[in-house]
């Protein structure tokens, strides 16, 4: 069987955290500078229907996607390696698939048969995975299997892939990274797990072609020879993957190793000529060469676990590339900042950012470093939840509403500044039902983020069930808080700007999902070039 689209499978051996996510993007990334359309797609064994449900603390963050699915953090890594949009189709778990396979039960689609793991949920994974290459919009459709190979949960999806590479076995190859721990007793790497995970594979019908080994220290070619001896795999199909000091840095090590040019071989398609990837390297050099270092409060409850704010860190680390510096994060733990120790936290900082999030917890703290920064003129950058804290912040300190509030927190509050959407009054099921997605935002002319933006009509991703209260709306105007964007069908504002700052801004959506290597978002260089014009 013949199939135009050739799908390189992702698989993790002998720990979780490997990478994988950063693998598939940089090969992804390697294929794209190559000439050919690829794209990622991860599928994940849990059984919630997405994560949009599931606390950061649990997978960090839920990363949103423009038609408004609410997915795994790998999808935010994709866009930012590869300057493409994703969708709801790049990224499945088990539960979505089951709730397919179940709704088509309950439609009678199955005719009388008893539906099984093999074949009705391999079949439906087999579908999922093939929606993107049927779309004609890829060469190569990168899919990564979340877990490690021997769960019990990514069993099926195992089952999905061997299936695949026996019905398309020109098109099909299996990318499997294991580690290669280092033994400081003994004094040298170890081989033996990798050999254990691929047999762990084989038992399951699926022979790897390529093998990606993460290692501290380098494989050498003894190592490499014994490797692929034991795997089954040719010498040149031995990937050394070290660790980088920058996830940045893995795809010119990918290319260094010719990773992408072996998944070419493997699939029988041309290598072309390999890319000089001048921008990507430009990237790198002004990254490791900052001229200039600002420091940056990020304001969040969840500051334990970086990951729960990734995409917020890795457009710092793009601003920061665009304007020649390095950011510098100061974690900041909403729940523990207090009128008592705000001045001693937060007073070494040139900007300020206070995080989105939901719920009450930490709310009171990210209130008061938002009223720091309007005070004492720090750039202040609040996203979604952040700039509803400003929202509140304004009214109760600058308006002189003492009880101002989201009702989301507290709902019989007198002044409710930020109060419940109104699509969203009649909703009580959780899952995938916030104001989700991209929509459209008019900027007014002059303001801070259309000077950012350099245009007045943009587009963002939201996520969210709370807005501005536009009863509100004059007074916040008359007392120096301006709805500089607003949605252009409802009226929704979007953004808030303080005037007489040097650089307020409050966005109702997330801007950081869209930054990019390519496209260091707007909002973000404008946000890090007034705190370097305002260091202290
Ligand atoms: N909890 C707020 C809302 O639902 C903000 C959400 C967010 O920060 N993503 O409107």
């Amino acid at each position: 069987m013949s199939n135009s689209t050739k799908y390189v499978f992702v698989t993790g051996g002998v720990t979780s955290s490997l990478g994988k996510g950063i693998i598939s993007a940089s090969l992804a990334k390697l294929l794209q500078a190559r000439g050919y359309s690829a794209t990622i797609q991860k599928l994940d064994p849990y059984i919630n229907i997405d994560p949009g449900t599931l606390n950061p603390y649990e997978h960090g963050e839920c990363f949103v996607t423009d038609d408004g699915a609410e997915t795994d953090l790998d999808l935010g890594h994709y866009e930012r390696f590869l300057n493409v949009p994703t969708s709801q189709a790049n990224n499945v778990t088990t539960g979505r698939i089951y709730q397919s396979v179940i709704e088509k039960e309950r439609r009678g689609e199955f005719l009388g048969k008893t539906v099984q793991v093999i074949p009705h949920i391999t079949d439906e994974i087999k579908d999922r995975i093939q929606i993107l290459g049927k779309s004609g919009e890829y060469d190569i459709v990168i899919t990564e299997i979340g877990g490690t190979v021997g769960d019990i949960e990514s069993l099926p999806y195992v089952e999905a892939v061997r299936q695949m590479m026996w019905e398309f076995e020109n098109d099909c190859i299996v990318v499997h990274l294991t580690l290669v721990p280092y033994l400081a007793a003994a004094g040298e790497l170890k081989t033996k797990p990798t050999q254990h995970s691929v047999k762990q594979l084989l038992e399951l019908g699926v022979q790897p072609d390529i093998l990606c080994c993460r290692t501290e220290h380098e494989l050498d070619l003894t190592l490499r020879k014994k490797i692929a001896k034991f795997c089954n795999v040719s010498m040149n199909a031995v990937i050394e993957s070290r660790d980088a000091e920058s996830i940045y840095d893995v795809p010119l090590l990918m290319q260094a190793e010719e990773l992408d040019k072996v998944v070419l071989e493997k699939l029988g398609l041309s290598a072309k000529s390999t890319p000089k990837l001048d921008n990507w390297k430009e990237f790198l050099s002004r990254l490791k060469k900052p001229t200039t270092e600002v420091n940056i409060g990020l304001v969040g409850k969840y500051v334990e676990l970086k990951d729960s704010y990734k995409s917020i860190s890795e457009a710092f680390i793009h601003a920061g590339v665009s304007n020649e510096a390095r950011v510098n994060v100061k974690w900041i733990h909403s729940e523990k900042l207090s009128k008592s120790n705000l001045e001693s936290e937060l007073k070494d900082l040139d900007g300020i950012l206070v995080a989105p999030g939901f719920g009450s917890r930490g709310i009171s703290g990210k209130i008061e470093a938002v009223r720091f920064a309007r005070e004492n003129k720090i750039p202040f950058l609040g996203i979604c939840l952040g700039m509803q804290c400003a929202v509140i912040e304004f009214a109760r300190h600058v308006l002189g509403y003492d009880d101002a509030h989201t009702t989301e927190i507290d709902e019989d509050c007198k002044h409710p500044v930020i109060s419940m959407m109104e699509e969203q009054k009649n909703i009580s099921e959780k899952g995938g039902t916030m104001r989700l997605g991209a929509y459209a935002c008019q900027l007014k002319p002059e303001s801070k983020v259309s000077l950012a933006y350099n245009t007045d009509k943009i587009s963002e991703r939201h996520r969210h069930r709370f807005e501005f209260n536009n009863k509100y709306m004059e007074e916040f105007e008359k007392a120096g808080m301006i709805p500089t964007g607003k949605n252009p069908e409802t009226g929704l504002v979007e953004v808030v700007e303080i005037e007489n700052h040097p650089w307020f801004v409050g966005a109702q959506f997330h801007p950081e999902y869209k930054s990019t290597v390519a496209k260091p978002h707007p909002l973000f260089v404008a946000f890090i070039d007034a705190a370097i014009k305002n260091k202290k």
